[in-house]
């Protein structure tokens, strides 16, 4: 039968590893090199079945999604990522389970030259908390409190792909296989939030909602914001689901979470090298607001303010 250390072999035997680790998985604790002169970005973010992705999600996909919310965490800071660790608790130790989930983890690791350098292995309820670190010069980091009134506030690629999906999940509908994908497999903004390190004022990652996230962004600056509902990118694919439902689509896109796009704010005198960072990162950039002095996040519709049933999830509100 398979016990923990054959289950923590199979993950070893899969790791990766990098220069600048010196000891990865095996001891009491790993041992790492970072290069003299930056610092480190630390981030931490679990999934729990059931809360974070429906139960039936394959293996592969929570494997991905478990890393990809981290690094997406990591790019909301403009840091490159380089080592991670993994804590899992699975409820019976499944070999096959467990070589999927690591296939989908290691995918999206080897894309960003990410080495799995521990982590702890238990049983219960199926659970993933994945810690990540990252590098950073030092005055570069995208902070959520440097957002400045007169700043433009932009969004990468598009929103409300991830949210439609679990609407249509929670209904028993059908899932259009892109939105599926969006949902199970988000792309996490690194090579964006880099290059908008030196350039933007402040960014967070779309997890939560646009105007929840938002909300954080202008608390933190000591700000608020304007945002125009009406220019909110969408992908073809969630037009054509909403093409008959426009409140549908507002909702998805403004308060639904799981997009895992960054949200950042910048002066318009760097206009210009917004959509540089853009190009030169391969990721779409719309400038969807700007930052005001009153605080609070006013959402427009044309000339009206559109009020939300609520502007983005929140675990433990009723
Ligand atoms: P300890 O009892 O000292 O915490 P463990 O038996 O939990 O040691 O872990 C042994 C080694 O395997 C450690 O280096 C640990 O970091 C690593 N490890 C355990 N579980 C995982 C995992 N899920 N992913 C990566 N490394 C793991
Ligand atoms: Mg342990």
């Amino acid at each position: 039968m398979t016990g923990e250390f054959d289950l923590i072999q199979r993950i070893r035997a899969r790791a990766g590893t990098r220069d600048d680790v010196v000891l990865g998985i095996g001891d009491d604790a790993a041992l790492l090199a970072p290069p003299p002169g930056m610092q480190l970005a630390v981030a931490t973010d679990t999934l729990n079945s059931g809360v974070h992705f429906p139960p039936e999600t394959a293996a592969r996909d929570i494997g991905w999604k478990a890393l990809a919310v981290n690094l997406s965490d990591l790019a909301a800071m403009g840091a490159t990522p380089a080592w991670c660790s993994l804590s899992l608790s699975m409820p019976q130790a499944d070999d096959a389970w467990l070589d999927d989930f690591i296939d989908g983890f290691m995918a999206l690791a080897a894309m960003h030259d990410v080495a799995l350098i521990g982590g702890d292995t238990t049983r219960g309820p199926l659970s993933i908390c994945v810690n990540v670190m990252g590098l950073i010069e030092p005055g570069r980091a995208l902070r959520r409190d440097g957002a400045q009134v007169g700043d433009d506030i932009w969004v990468s690629g598009t929103l409300g792909d991830a949210a439609a999906a679990l609407s249509l999940w929670q209904s028993d509908k059908p899932m259009p296989a892109e939105l599926r994908e969006r949902l199970n497999r988000p792309t996490p903004r690194v090579a964006l939030g880099c290059a908008l390190a030196g350039i933007a004022t402040a960014c967070i990652d779309v997890s939560d909602g646009l105007l929840a996230d938002i909300g954080h962004v202008v608390a933190a600056s000591g700000v608020g914001a304007e945002v125009d509902l009406d220019v909110l990118p969408a992908s073809p694919r969630l037009r054509a689901l909403a093409a008959d439902d426009a409140e549908a689509l507002r909702r998805w896109q403004a308060t639904g979470g799981d997009d895992y796009e960054l949200c950042f704010t910048a002066s318009p005198a760097q206009t210009q090298r917004v959509i540089e960072a853009g190009i030169a990162s391969g990721t779409a950039v719309t400038r969807v607001g700007c930052i005001k002095a009153a605080p609070g996040v006013r959402a427009l519709q044309g000339d009206d303010e559109w009020q939300p049933v609520s502007t983005g999830h929140e675990h433990f509100s009723i």
